[in-house]
């Protein structure tokens, strides 16, 4: 399988010095992403054993569970990354992998520079992946990467189900960047709302969030923000009591369809109770610069809905680079890379590749059991793929290793108001705590991820944050 690789693109090794000590008898290991998986295995890979390389448009990794906190400034931004390059004997490369060579074995990388005038969503769909879109966003040249193991761990890219008006208007909330374009259009609108040439409406409108996807991604947006709101600016906006509204849509008839009934009852009751408004059976038919159109139910015209913040969750579509990928085994659905036991690409037999494989939300075991797109399955599958490639590094033979097996810890969500919710009715080992929520969970929600939290640097300043926040309130400056 071969894919276009320019004439001129020179190797990493020769360009940047990476990758170079396979002279000193290490395996080469080039780790695609800097996310859950790409950033832990990362961490974890044996680096007397492997030259380890990360190649990421992002030079850091973002703490995902705490990006809704770090939107209305209950924690800092920081507090939701942790620098790649604070990884020790980890070669960098800030780039997107666009193509791979599985006879040559190299990465074609094209320089994602300069990064902070992208996100996810400024990619068309129409363009996902091509050289003249990655082009456009970077002005340094092409190089590639050589290596003996590749991990792929690219992820995958927020869905907006082809809606018209998503991708250009509405806030997608799956990185630290994105987290910090939500603030900002947050903290714009409450200023402008208190212009004094600002109309009724426009005002109603300035303050009317929407949040479109009812999953544990815009149901913990949803819940930080009525905490911000209801804590913080009418403190210090008076005068806008009681006039922001936070909308919830989802397709479902209600929020949080994979947990429990009970819990998810739970979480409505609390929503209604804190004036979140939770419109379930709703589809969202088109999305303008300031307005949403929901389908109506009897051929009328679709509903207009104005908005001044719009953050869409709507969950997860394929990654451009991994779908332009050619002769490989894919999930028919998800298009994700088909992995065997030992989470090893397979090619469109369905064979595994020597030395390449697949991690976190762009891999699916190729035995028919799909595992949700979590954190928890990421990092679960880092932490495999470490061992393996220590064991491989080692001589052992990677067929007679143990396959990977995802243990499912359970879900929780954050539900505002010191109350969370905790599911792990699926989970094997369950016990009569099988089912939480409350204040008592809120606790084991924010105690579970404290310990997640990867460096000290951020086991120190997540607790700070917190007590900050809590007692002077939250950060409302905007820049
Ligand atoms: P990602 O973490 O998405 O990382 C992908 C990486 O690849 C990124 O660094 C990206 O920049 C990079 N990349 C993309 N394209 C390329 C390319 N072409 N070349 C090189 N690099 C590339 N899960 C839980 O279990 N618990 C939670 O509480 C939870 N909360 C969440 C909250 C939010 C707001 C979001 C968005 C997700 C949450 N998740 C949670 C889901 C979890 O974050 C994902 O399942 C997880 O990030 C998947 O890890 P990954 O490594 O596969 O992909």
């Amino acid at each position: 399988m071969l894919t276009r690789i320019p004439a001129r693109a020179p190797t990493l090794a020769r360009a940047r010095g990476f990758a170079s000590s396979s002279l000193a008898g290490k395996e080469r290991l080039v780790i695609l992403g800097s996310g859950w998986g790409g950033y832990n295995l990362a961490r974890k890979a044996d680096k007397s054993l492997y030259d380890v390389t990360v190649i990421s448009p992002n030079s850091y990794f973002s703490f995902t569970p705490f990006l809704a906190s770090t939107c209305v400034g209950t924690l800092d931004f920081m507090c939701a990354t942790e620098p790649v390059r604070g990884i020790k004997k980890v070669n960098y490369g800030q780039g997107w992998a666009e193509s791979v060579d599985l006879e040559k074995r190299t990465v074609h990388v094209v320089p994602a520079l300069p990064a902070q005038h992208k996100t996810e969503k400024d990619i068309p769909d129409e363009l996902g992946g091509s050289a003249e879109l990655h082009a456009a966003f970077s002005p340094g040249d092409a190089y590639d990467v050589p290596y003996d193991k590749l991990v792929v761990a690219t992820g995958c890219r927020s869905a907006s189900f082809g809606t018209p008006g998503v991708i250009e208007h509405a806030h997608f909330l799956k990185d630290v960047r994105e987290a910090r374009a939500i603030r900002y259009r947050l903290l714009q609108n409450l200023e402008i709302a208190t212009e004094p040439h600002i109309t009724p409406e426009e005002k109603k409108r300035l303050l009317s969030v929407r949040v479109v996807g009812g999953g544990p991604t815009g149901v913990e947006f949803a819940a930080e923000l009525c905490d911000f709101v209801t804590q913080d600016v009418y403190r210090i906006y008076p005068h806008l009591k009681n006039q922001v509204s936070i909308t919830l849509y989802d397709l479902a008839p209600g929020i949080l369809q994979s947990f429990d009934a009970s819990l998810r009852s739970y979480a409505e009751r609390k929503f209604k109770r804190s004036g979140v408004e939770v419109r379930g059976n709703t589809k969202i038919v088109a999305v303008g610069k300031d307005y949403l159109e929901l389908a109506s139910s009897g051929g009328e015209d679709p509903e207009r809905v104005p908005y001044g913040l719009l953050v869409w969750n709507t969950g997860l579509q394929a990654n451009p680079f991994i779908e332009a990928l050619p002769g490989l085994d894919k999930d028919p659905k998800s298009k994700s890379l088909r992995v065997d036991p030992h989470l090893r690409v397979c090619d469109a037999d369905g064979k595994p590749l020597n030395g390449v494989f697949a991690i976190g939300d762009n891999a699916t075991p190729n035995d028919g059991h799909r595992l949700p797109a979590t954190a928890q399955v990421a990092s679960q599958m880092a932490g495999y793929m470490a061992k393996l490639l220590k064991a491989a590094g080692r001589g052992e033979e990677i067929d007679k290793a143990r396959p990977f097996k995802w243990k499912d810890h359970g879900s929780m969500v954050f539900i505002g108001d010191y109350r969370a919710m905790v599911d792990r009715s699926k989970a094997k080992d369950e016990g009569p705590r099988a089912r939480m929520s409350g204040f008592v969970a809120w606790v084991v929600w924010r105690s579970y991820y404290m310990t997640l939290a990867m460096g000290w640097r951020n086991k120190i300043l997540i607790p700070v944050y917190w007590a900050l926040a809590f007692f002077f309130g939250r950060d409302v400056t905007n820049f």
